[in-house]
């Protein structure tokens, strides 16, 4: 008798469009330029890549990211949305806009393809500071933006933002971060910028044309949960902040460990303990597209101490922290607990361990202790 093989269930799925007007010179994603011509092959790959999905789709969240999805024309998203699986009436439809790639038409699409929260890519909101990184649009335009998204209906806002920028200070932090809150979001991203290899900032971080301010840049982090609670946005994740009920689901599903599938280059998949990652590349990824529907992708079993490990660093950096049955059967983290409790940067509560407001600070180096 055959073996019976069950198809994974699938709700989560993240597209990747990998086009930019203009790489930032801090960005280490899989990003490029790339004109009309190449957009509509690039579309009708992904489209393939949907539809030769082999799951049973039973969708929550959908998310596309990039790059700036936002540079799609119209007619470009439509076909994207048209091939998507159906998503439940609850889901959550994300998707990223660059302020200064946004038309009437485009919103109207949006809005009509069942996008239901927008997450807005501002980073600042002041000039000076768009203009060292390499941002295309200027504050006026951001609010702007944000308004018009409101006006079409557009309930549930993000708004990202970056700090620890070379020459900022508090005090420039805190008058992006009260525009923000002027403009009502629902949530916000707030990530310190990092140098990450192979970018242009990096380079200048190296040779010493940009020197980090390390204790600025702690106290920025300190200031911003004081700052948009003004504005009841609690923080639910290190770097995430949102109104009560508008936490972002597609990004908690990562947290948690759910399985997820990404499509388009570079976009990563987990799927019942295995994670494959597409090729970062753009044009390889067309022509596998046209051809079998399926690009390049490396493998990788999700043993369970990879598993367990995503989920102390991803679950100490969220307020639900970790579940205490996660160090039972180990001797080594129950001491490392004890320690880190000693030192004030890990609380009880309830079943979990959650870092404390000075455990927050130094929270990647509190996960690598563990490991
Ligand atoms: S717009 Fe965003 S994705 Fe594109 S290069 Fe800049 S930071 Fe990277």
């Amino acid at each position: 008798m055959k073996e019976l093989m069950l198809k994974p269930v699938i709700q989560h799925l993240y597209l990747h469009i990998p086009f930019c007007a203009k790489v930032c010179p801090y960005c280490s994603f899989y990003v490029h330029g790339g004109g009309v011509s190449k957009q509509e092959r690039f579309v009708e790959a992904l489209v393939r890549e949907i539809q030769s999905a082999n799951v049973v789709w039973d969708l929550k969240t959908i998310f596309i990211g990039g790059g700036t999805p936002s540079m799609l024309s119209a007619p470009l998203f439509s076909r994207i949305q048209e091939a998507l699986p159906p998503l439940s009436s609850e889901g959550e439809f994300t998707l990223e806009v660059n302020p200064a790639t946004v038309t009437d038409k485009k919103v109207e699409v949006w809005k009509s393809s069942g996008v239901n929260r927008i997450s807005l890519g501002v980073q600042s909101f002041r000039d000076e500071e768009l203009k060292l990184l390499g941002r295309q649009h200027d504050s006026l335009e951001a609010c702007q933006t944000f308004r018009d998204l409101r006006s079409h209906g557009f309930k549930n806002l993000n708004i990202d933002l970056i700090f620890g920028l070379p020459q900022q200070n508090q005090s420039h932090w805190r008058e992006t971060l009260e525009i923000a809150l002027s403009l009502s979001p629902n949530h916000i991203s707030a990530y310190q910028l990092t140098y990450e290899e192979d970018t242009p900032f990096f380079e200048k971080v190296s040779q010493g044309s940009i020197i980090p301010n390390e204790s600025e840049r702690q106290e920025m982090f300190e200031i911003t949960e004081a700052i948009l609670q003004k504005g009841n946005l609690h923080r639910y994740e290190i770097s995430n902040f949102s109104l009560l009920g508008n936490e972002s689901k597609h990004n908690q599903a990562y947290w948690k460990g759910s399985d997820y599938l990404g499509f388009g280059p570079s976009a990563v998949s987990t799927v019942q303990h295995e994670r494959w990652t597409n090729r970062a590349d753009t044009e390889s990824y067309i022509q596998e597209g046209m051809r079998s529907g399926v690009p390049q992708r490396e493998r990788e079993e999700i043993t369970p101490q990879i598993f367990w490990k995503e989920r102390v660093m991803l679950g100490l950096r969220t307020r639900e922290g970790v579940l205490k049955e996660h160090f039972s059967h180990r001797n080594e983290s129950i001491r490392t607990i004890d320690q880190l409790q000693k030192e004030g940067l890990i609380e009880e509560r309830g079943d979990s361990w959650v870092l404390s407001p000075q455990g927050r600070l130094v929270a990647d180096s509190i996960a690598q202790s563990f490991f």
